[in-house]
């Protein structure tokens, strides 16, 4: 690699012969992988780790989500949240990660001193949160936020509607407005549970693929989570609009949410990428490789056959479909000439991963977090002999230890 890029790819011997590398770094038991792509996580969530498992999703949004955010989340809860999450995520592979939150561009301020690559969605919801007090003043955040980071080489400001029950028709219209003048993407989460879709079509008549469709917000690149409840007419609709879809097997097993038909979205054309989410409940880490072997595992399942993900699209869904997603195709995802060096050697040697008879099996099935050990964002090494560079473990853990103290006490005073 020369700079951010890689120029060649190809056997050693033959790269030898033809490059002389300023530096040469040897990993000789090693797999080497494209970064892994997060295309749904909630990075400052890692905070509330686990604060209220095994509950339904609105029970937990409202009950407990809702009230520990509003109580506790500040410009600081986002920047040192997101430095515990992106801890996780390098340790494990992942180099990109799409995020929807609030305070962004404390999120950016945090990714970007961690090195890691974001596509970073400010939440517009439709009521007062801890960044705005309505969805007007999220917007205007949002617009300050993408002239902040208009060309950032790590960071990629969205604009990320939390869905269609928080939002108004109007509102959703402004996001797709605003992320369509500044070229940027939307993010928001689509047909999650039965509910919200028993829901949208007593309101509308529709269900919410086929309302958020003919309201326009499609019309642009758009990032839409979970995707579960939707018909084969909704899977056209999708595929004429480009939509990218966040699929988060954790999540939707924890939360019971149902199965989405990544099968049938596969089939339809639909790029298909892998979501962590979380990590407050629905999910409660960010290991993309773990999100890989449940996508494979989970469809098979749900179709009573196991021929029909195989270990080599779960693996392409977390790199080529991921980067589709986002919007990146030409920058991320593969290792190939030309694309910016974002890369992550496993290690070959640990128990786990011996013999390999495939490889696409042993990174899918056999591989975990742990053999993680050697990261590279834009050709800079984020994780070097399974250590972080940049980030402080020690003082990321001691700040995230002191805010579950301070969540515990918040949530036990009365209001
Ligand atoms: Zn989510």
């Amino acid at each position: 690699m020369e700079g951010a890029k890689i120029v060649a790819v190809g056997p050693r011997l033959e790269m030898e012969r033809e490059y002389k590398g300023a530096r040469k770094v040897a990993r000789p038991n090693s797999i080497l992988i494209p970064g892994l792509i997060n295309t749904h996580a909630h990075i400052p969530m890692s905070l509330l780790r686990g604060i209220a498992d095994d509950k339904r999703l609105q029970d937990w949004l409202e009950s407990y989500i809702f009230p520990a955010e509003a109580r506790n989340v500040t410009k600081e809860f986002c920047y040192w949240g997101t430095m515990l999450g992106c801890l996780e995520m390098m340790l494990s592979g992942t180099t990109t990660y799409a995020d929807m939150y609030y305070f962004e561009e404390e999120i950016a301020r945090a990714t970007k001193e961690a090195g890691l690559r974001g596509v970073l969605g400010q939440t517009i919801i439709g009521f007062p949160v801890a960044d705005a007090k309505t969805p007007a003043d999220s917007l205007a955040r949002t617009e300050a936020f993408f002239k902040q980071f208009a060309n950032d080489d790590l960071i990629t400001p969205a604009v990320a509607p939390h869905a269609m029950y928080t939002n108004t028709k109007e509102t959703l219209q402004a996001c797709r407005r605003l992320a369509n003048q500044y070229k940027r993407p939307l993010l928001i989460h689509v047909s999650e549970t039965k509910r919200e879709n028993d829901d949208m079509f007593g309101k509308h008549g529709k269900s919410p693929v086929q309302t958020l469709a003919d309201w326009g917000i499609f019309d642009g690149l758009t990032v839409a989570a979970h995707v579960i409840w939707v018909d084969d007419k909704d899977i056209t609709t999708l595929v004429a609009k480009r939509v990218g879809i966040a699929h988060c097997p954790s999540s939707n097993m924890k939360l019971a949410s149902g199965f989405a038909p990544v099968v049938k979205q596969l089939a339809a054309g639909l790029h298909v990428g892998v979501g962590t989410d979380g990590p407050a409940g629905s999910n409660n880490d960010f290991h993309l490789i773990e999100e890989m072997d449940l996508a494979a595992k989970l469809a098979k399942i749900h179709a009573m056959d196991p021929e029909v993900l195989p270990a080599r699209t779960a693996l392409e869904m977390a790199t080529v479909h991921g980067a589709a997603v986002l919007g990146m195709s030409d920058k991320i995802g593969s290792l190939e000439a030309g694309k910016l060096a974002d890369m992550v050697f496993l290690r070959s040697d640990s128990s786990n991963m011996v013999p390999s008879f495939d490889p696409y099996s042993t990174i899918v099935y056999a591989a975990k977090g742990a053999d993680v050990t050697d990261v590279y964002v834009n050709g800079e090494a984020v994780v070097s002999s399974s250590r972080p560079v940049k980030l402080q473990s020690a003082k990321i853990l001691a700040q995230a230890r002191g805010y579950q103290q301070k969540v515990v006490l918040s949530l036990s005073q009365k209001r």
